[in-house]
């Protein structure tokens, strides 16, 4: 009975043996041929009796696991990196998948006019000259209505952010400090069209209670008049690749900042669907 080329597998047993053969199951004792047919039940005893002496799972049941909305983040952050074309656009996209390289610097950066985190005139922050001008603009608007803003970061160059990187991994680790400072090349700061802010009442420093603060409730509602977003907003860590960072602006231009303003995109949505380009 037994075909060439039939048998797919068979354990030995020291008085029963058994065999798959294309479709039946043969029971032999001491070579003898014993049963060739099966009840249902039969079969069923006989296969579950198998399973457990194999240790082959009958059923596999498979449990998702849960989300860890800490680390489930996009699969190829850092991994197929594009090089950035061009800095001129003030919509360019720069991110854990779009790199600036290390000669990339704009040609019309400019020292902002407003307060620093000190609450001194600033001397230092720098931003391109476009951003600079809506920044100034912002702070006025600002100030008008009673809300303190104060400028804590604005353009860095590729050495300067190594540095900070470098710095950041060495305090938390790599793994925290990807999720919010940027690799050298992949910082919105080097395009010179971001800018961190805190406030007065924060006394200028950089902290995620800045989202409840007057000053940056005032931001989520008026920074794209001026053409700038909140860049890593809430909940979105997953798909911008950094955590909450309510004090981070970008400056994109007032029609787009309007356009992702009205439906709440992050920037990488409006890259997306408005340029057209594959994030
Ligand atoms: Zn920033």
């Amino acid at each position: 009975m037994q075909r060439k080329g039939m048998k797919s597998s068979g354990k030995r047993h020291p008085i029963f043996t058994w065999n798959f053969y294309e479709g039946e199951i043969v029971v032999t004792k001491h070579g003898f041929k014993v049963k060739k047919r099966f009840s249902l039940m039969t079969g069923v005893i006989f296969l579950v009796a198998l399973g457990g002496w194999t240790e082959l799972p009958l059923e596999a049941t498979y449990e998702r696991p849960a989300v860890d909305a800490e680390t489930a983040l996009k699969a190829n952050f850092y991994e197929d990196v594009k090089i950035v074309d061009g800095l001129d656009s003030y919509q360019v996209l720069v991110n854990k998948n779009f790199a600036l390289t290390p000669d990339d610097a704009p040609k019309d950066l400019r020292v902002i006019q407003v307060l620093d985190a000190n609450r001194n005139f600033n001397l230092t922050i720098k931003m391109r000259s476009r951003a600079a001008d809506m920044v100034e603009q912002l702070f006025q608007a600002a100030a008008a209505e009673d809300y303190n803003l104060l400028a804590v970061s604005g353009y860095r160059s590729y050495p300067h952010q190594k540095d900070l990187y470098e710095y950041y991994v060495q305090e938390h680790g790599k793994k925290e400090a990807d999720r919010f400072s940027a690799r050298p090349g992949h910082s919105e700061h080097q395009t010179g069209l971001a800018l961190d802010v805190s406030s007065i009442s924060l006394d200028g420093k950089i902290t995620e209670n800045f989202g409840e603060t007057p000053e940056g409730i005032w931001l989520v509602n008026n920074a794209h008049l001026f053409g700038f977003i909140i860049r890593y907003p809430e909940e979105r860590e997953q798909e911008t690749g950094f955590m909450y960072e309510p004090w981070h602006l970008r400056y994109v231009g007032i029609a787009p900042a309007r356009i992702i303003q009205q439906n709440n995109w992050i920037f990488e949505e409006y890259v997306e669907n408005v340029l057209g380009m594959a994030r």
